[in-house]
Parts: structure tokens; sequence; C-alpha cells
């Protein structure tokens, strides 16, 4: 099931082209939920809810995907995770531009461990990128994210697979320099997630999804899963370690080589097979510039 959520924060299934409106289960949902849970009710209540979502999809108007304004398919998450240099060739690539990107030789993801970026940063593709620093290099980050399902903490790799409720595709934006990580990824818009949310069963190895990343129509990052450093598992048995993970919790998995600065006036499409195409803008954060 793709689930989305479109215009001014309605609940959606996809089906093939077409956008099928279930909101009444989202009002529902919502007004059950207490409002000191920690976490997003409607990725809480999809085990639940999953049947009667699929039947109310069946029964509602189709919309043309392209009609809609796309955005996060998750509404409240706890908290965005991040991985960092979990890719080999993007460390390289790192290393190799320090002195333009300000950052010292960068450590493994072991020792830096998982970052956060702020929830106020999270946007839909249709919502698009505002740059607020255009004399600064801001760059692409193609990743591969995962949607917490449930309430976890200290999971087991074993269990790990458990705990994800679905994938979808983000944009991990970033603004090069010398600031704190979380600082310069947490600028608003700089967290793209989308264009919807495909739940864990139909993807059948998350450690085998190729995904790739065009900037304008040119290729510039073409990667696979199977090169990340720490695998879903992992990072899943490595953050939980740390904190616990609640239900609609995001997790940006980390970004392979090819990462390069985008203007205004750019187009990003991100693609991978079994999820689908998130295609966003990017913009001047000030109309003037
Ligand atoms: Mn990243």
């Amino acid at each position: 099931m793709k689930l989305c959520r479109f215009d001014e924060d309605r609940l959606g299934i996809v089906i093939g082209e077409n956008v099928h409106d279930v909101s009444s289960a989202q009002d529902q949902i919502r007004a059950a939920a207490r409002y000191d849970m920690k976490g997003d009710a409607v990725i809480a209540a999809l085990p639940a809810w999953r049947g009667r979502l699929e039947e109310l999809a069946s029964k509602s108007p189709a919309r043309p995907l392209r009609e809609v304004k796309l955005l996060a398919p998750v509404a409240r998450p706890s908290k965005v995770m991040a991985a960092p240099t979990n890719y080999t060739k993007h460390i390289e690539e790192m290393r190799a531009q320090k002195n333009e990107t300000h950052r010292g030789l960068s450590s493994s993801i072991g020792e830096a461990g998982i970052f956060l970026k702020a929830n106020s940063s999270l946007v839909g593709p249709s919502e698009g990128v505002p740059i607020r620093f255009p004399d600064r290099r801001s760059d692409h980050e193609a990743e591969i994210v995962l949607i917490i399902g449930k309430k976890g903490t200290d999971i087991a790799r074993e269990k790990a697979l458990e705990y994800v409720a679905g994938y979808a595709l983000g944009l991990d934006m970033t603004v090069r320099g010398p600031e704190d990580r979380s600082f310069r990824k947490s600028v608003d818009g700089y967290t793209v997630l989308g264009p919807w949310m495909v739940t864990a069963d139909e993807i059948a190895d998350p450690n085998d999804l190729s995904f790739e990343l065009s900037v304008n129509g040119q290729t510039r990052q073409n990667s696979n899963t199977r090169s990340m450093v720490y695998d879903i598992q992992r990072l899943i048995e490595f953050a939980s370690s740390f904190y616990t993970l609640y239900p609609g919790d995001v997790f940006f998995t980390g970004t392979p080589e090819g990462v390069s600065r985008v203007n205004p006036g750019d187009e990003i499409e991100v693609r991978s097979g079994p999820i689908g195409r998130l295609t966003t803008k990017v913009r001047a954060h000030r109309a003037e510039i």
C-alpha cells in the first residue's frame, strides 16, 4: 500500500497514477489519539486500520496524482534521525573536497553516531527547497528513508525489520560549512520526504534497493542500499540503543557518492523502482534574489 498526505493535510492511498482520499479515517484516528502521545497517530494505527483504509480507498473517487500537492507522508514524527557517512565512496568524496566542505576527515558511522534533523525542516515534494544562503553551497543527498511503525528500544538486529512501517525517498539537503551538522541540515525545507510511504510488505529486501538522483535531468547519484556500511537492521539496532523509537519516526539511511550543489531554479528527482519518483523544485528563500 502506498500512503500519501496531500493538499491541505489530507490522507490518501495511491493506486496507479491516482490518489484516493481516505481522510475520514485520518480524522477518526487522530480524534482517538492522546495529545501527549509520542509519534504519529496515523502511522501507529496502520496495522489496525489497514483493511478499512483499503476498503475506503476502493470507494473513494480517484484524483490524478499530478493535480494534488504532495506533502511529507508523516505529519508528526517524534524525531528525524539520519545516518552520516554510511556509504564508503561518499566518505571518500567528502575527504577529497574537505577544503570546500569545511569538514575534517569524516569518521565512521560507529564513531560519529546518528544525528538529528529538526522536525520543522520536514516538507513534501510539492513544497520545494528554499535556499537561504545563495552564496554558500547547498547540496542534495539522495537517501532511502525508513519510517518506524511501532515503539521500541534496544531492538535486536533479528527483530529490527518488524519495527519498520514502510519506506520512502528522501533528500537530506545540506548547507556545507563549518557549523554543527544538525544546524546546517535543519534549514526549513531541507528534509524532503516522499512522494509517499510504501508499506514494508511491498519491499522485498530493503538492503537491496537501487536508487538514483538527477538534477535537471542529469544523473548525479546512482547507487544501491547494498553499499551501506550499516545496513537497515544495524541502523535500527544502533539508533534504538540510544533512543526509544516511536511510530512515525523518520530515519534517513545515508547518501552515496555524487552529492553536488543545487541552486534556485533547479529540479531534483529521486527514483527507486519499488517506491516511485520524488520530484521537487529548488527556489530562493527571498523572492528578490
Ligand atoms: Mn545525509
